[in-house]
């Protein structure tokens, strides 16, 4: 049923494919412009023999290019931009004291699981958008403008790793910022339709503004991947005495900020909603304590997304992990406060963190939705599980 292809991370259950819409845009002569997620640049290159390429990203852009897309921007830009915000949200929370601890807001599988199943927790995630839809809301508000094309000629083609986002796209609160999500699988689809070789494709970067991202905007794309990036805005803006993490059990883990001030900050990661389900209920019971959770749905976060190309199991999921780190580890930028293409949004549009026109164009509000059938969360396959 439509909500079950809605709910589902895993896109076991997904029956559509937006591929042909990105050609029937580019026919009509629309201004498309892509982007690309963190976790699709490491597990593309699994479908082309090209294994540990680390610029796969920068042949996707090129050959995006040679089909007809105007512009290609990096979703981890967008994840320095959440980041950044996120981090001043969970210190304004402090300040207040209120609604702790604060939950990630980016992965739309975890965010309807709380809206079904934690209605009382939904104050707590936070308002900042996640990276997709924060980049399209700023592309057709404000980008828009600087390259003087009607934000209805626009197409906007987001890659992501899972169908989960492709229901975030569809939700009324972020009406018109994304026009088509393809998963990883479906971008597979584009390349080989072209009957071009990727391999032979010479890579180009990320188009600018968007396409600039740190160390920690990339690290989105697996789990305490954004746990890890706020840390690092708060070690910038407060000094950090000393970060520690350890693994709690399979798919929890805790790291402990201790700031210059003495203060300590818990911040925990989980992935799998079952983890979620017991990490929330230990929080409401007092058996556990944090003040800021990271919730991925997927295993390992979206480098195991059901968007991403079969097998998709625990080795293919490590192997990806360490790609994305190559690819980390050649980005010059460590933080998202060195992102200065980001700065300089703030200074064009922005103005702060958590300002008004912030709140306007990149931050949203949950809501109570009510589950469709009691069990289901528990029909939810593992993604090694699923066919395509
Ligand atoms: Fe999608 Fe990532 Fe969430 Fe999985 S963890 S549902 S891939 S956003």
């Amino acid at each position: 049923c439509g909500q079950c292809v809605a709910y589902c991370p895993t896109g076991a259950l997904a029956i559509r494919n937006d591929v042909d819409k990105v050609y029937k845009a580019i026919e009509d002569g629309k201004y498309v412009i892509g982007m690309i997620a963190p976790a699709v640049r490491a597990s593309l290159q699994e479908e082309f023999g090209l294994e540990d390429d680390v610029a796969t990203s920068g042949r996707v852009v090129s050959l995006l290019k040679m089909i007809g897309f105007k512009k290609v921007f990096d979703v981890a830009f967008a994840a320095d931009l959440v980041a950044y915000e996120e981090a001043h949200e969970f210190l304004e929370r402090v300040e207040k004291g209120e609604k702790l601890p604060q939950f990630t807001s980016c992965c739309p599988g975890w965010v309807k699981f709380a809206e079904q199943y934690y209605p009382e927790y939904i104050s707590h995630l936070s308002s900042v958008k996640s990276p997709q839809m924060a980049l399209g809301a700023i592309i057709k508000k404000f980008y828009s403008r600087e390259i003087g094309v009607d934000p209805k000629d626009i197409v906007l083609v987001s890659i992501m790793p899972c169908t989960a986002k492709k229901f975030e796209a569809e939700r009324e609160e972020f009406e018109g910022n994304v026009d088509i999500v393809l998963t990883t699988r479906e971008l597979v689809k584009v390349i080989k339709s072209t009957g071009i070789d990727i391999k032979m494709v010479d890579p180009e970067p990320f188009d600018r503004p968007y396409g600039l991202s740190s160390q920690s905007g990339l690290s989105f794309g697996k789990t305490g991947g954004v746990l890890g990036s706020v840390v690092n805005v708060i070690n910038d803006k407060m000094s950090v005495k000393s970060v520690e993490t350890k693994q709690l059990s399979e798919g929890v883990s805790l790291t402990t900020v201790e700031l210059s001030n003495g203060k300590v900050v818990k911040g925990l990661a989980v992935f799998g909603l079952g983890n979620a389900r017991k990490i929330v209920d230990a929080l409401k019971n007092g058996e556990m304590e944090a003040d800021v959770v990271e919730v991925m749905a997927c295993n390992y976060g979206c480098i195991g997304g059901g968007g991403q190309p079969y097998p998709n199991d625990v080795r293919t999921r490590a192997r990806r992990a360490k790609i994305l780190k190559e690819v980390q580890s050649i980005d010059v930028l460590i933080s998202p406060t060195e992102n200065f293409h980001m700065h300089q949004l703030y200074e064009k549009y922005l103005e702060k963190p958590l300002s008004h026109a912030s709140h306007e164009v990149i931050h949203t509000l949950y809501k109570h939705r009510k589950r469709v059938q009691e069990d289901e969360i528990d029909i939810l396959p593992l993604p090694e599980e699923t066919e395509d």
